[in-house]
């Protein structure tokens, strides 16, 4: 038989799969659990359901499923560019911004040429740079967020991607403006910069930067956004990204025609307008924070500080046990073992009921 692993290119032999959080009916078959009774804490997922705008926009859409979905997204993408202020030409649409993530790779990255990430970053940063045959040049993370000083000084002649995520998944650590402000100054005009901001709606005030105020002065920079988390459409698969003109009209080259469907073009528009949702949303995330942060306490756990919707709680020894027996109590978390954290756990802020069911489980676990 012929070796079709061996024959992958050589980037695609060293990956592993993407493990994603286990789902409630999976769990349910294997332990003969009403799914109903499981708690799924793992995938950073919005706990309120979606907008009940964009389910209207849904509905309404149905009719036309025939048809293909409107392969330049006009309205949405017309809509993204008045709230972000920029220009219509600058905003590309993706499959969710992991979408995005992958057509920065296969537009700019290649064998020979090199993407610069920290260690603890978004699983999808590697995948998406080993895909296209590009190495990977992971920096040492400094108290588990980005060292940006050392990702600047890992920046060499075949960089051509640094890859940042503010605030970072699965750690929830966070940069201020005024070290975002530094990097930008000091990256090279030619390395392109992916500021990930897949959690950025969920941060108040200005302890973290809108990287969409710093587009004007660096052409060089691209900003990811997505509906998955605090706009609660994970399913739909929709994410954005904005940058220069230039660097869209790249991305747009390499892009399927029909990347994003027309429910979720739809859904997306809707979420857009629903500001009450997304005040709901953040209040939510916020006081699930303040609960799981008082409950671990009790506990005497320790955990990542974090400005997402999640957690990383820290066990301070191997978590393979604690989240198995979390599994049996109908507790979907989420291991990070795969990010070289195999004593740390990933909880995602869910409704105060969850988090309570979550807390009772860990304390019984625990004691036990
Ligand atoms: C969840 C997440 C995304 C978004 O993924 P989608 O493809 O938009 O669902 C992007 N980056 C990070 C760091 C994430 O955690």
């Amino acid at each position: 038989m012929t070796d079709f692993l061996a024959l992958a290119q050589p980037g695609v032999q060293q990956l592993s799969p993407y493990v994603p959080g286990k789902p409630v009916d999976e769990l349910a078959r294997e332990l003969d659990l009403d799914p109903a009774s499981i708690v799924k804490l793992a995938s950073n997922e919005n706990p309120l359901g979606p907008s009940p705008k964009a389910l209207e926009a849904i509905r309404g859409e149905l009719a036309e499923l025939t048809r293909y979905p409107d392969g330049n997204g006009f309205e949405l993408k017309s809509r993204l560019a008045a709230r972000c202020g920029v220009q219509i030409n600058q905003v590309t649409l993706g499959n969710g911004s992991n979408d995005i993530l992958d057509l920065v790779a296969r537009a700019y990255l290649a064998p020979g040429l090199n993407a610069v990430f920290s260690q603890y970053a978004f699983a999808v940063y590697p995948i998406s740079t080993q895909a296209v045959g590009a190495q990977g040049k992971v920096v040492p993370a400094q108290d588990h967020g980005h060292d940006l000083e050392a990702m600047l000084a890992a920046i060499d002649a075949n960089t051509r991607v640094v890859f940042i995520a503010n605030p970072n998944n699965p750690t929830g650590t966070w940069f201020g403006p005024d070290a975002l402000e530094r990097f930008l100054a000091r990256v090279p005009g030619n390395v392109l910069v992916v500021l990930d901001e897949a959690y950025i709606e969920f941060a108040e005030g200005d302890e973290l930067p809108d990287g969409l105020k710093y587009l004007a002065r660096y052409d060089n920079l691209l900003v990811s956004r997505t509906f998955s988390k605090a706009y609660g459409l994970a399913a739909l698969r929709v994410g954005y990204a904005l940058s220069s003109a230039q660097i869209a009209d790249v991305l747009n080259r390499v892009r399927q025609p029909f990347n994003v469907n027309s429910l979720a073009l739809a859904a997306a528009c809707a979420a857009l307008d629903d500001a009450d949702y997304l005040a709901q949303s953040r209040q939510l995330n916020d006081a699930g924070m303040a609960q799981l942060e008082a409950g671990l306490r009790e506990l005497g756990l320790s955990w990542i500080p974090s400005k997402g919707n999640f957690i990383a709680v820290d066990f301070g020894r191997d978590t393979a046990a604690i989240n198995q027996a979390l599994l049996r109590a109908g507790v979907i978390v989420r291991p990070v073992a795969g990010y070289g954290m195999p004593n740390f756990l990933r909880v995602s802020i869910g409704l105060p009921a969850e988090n309570a069911r979550f807390l009772e489980a860990l304390a019984k676990v625990l004691s036990a």
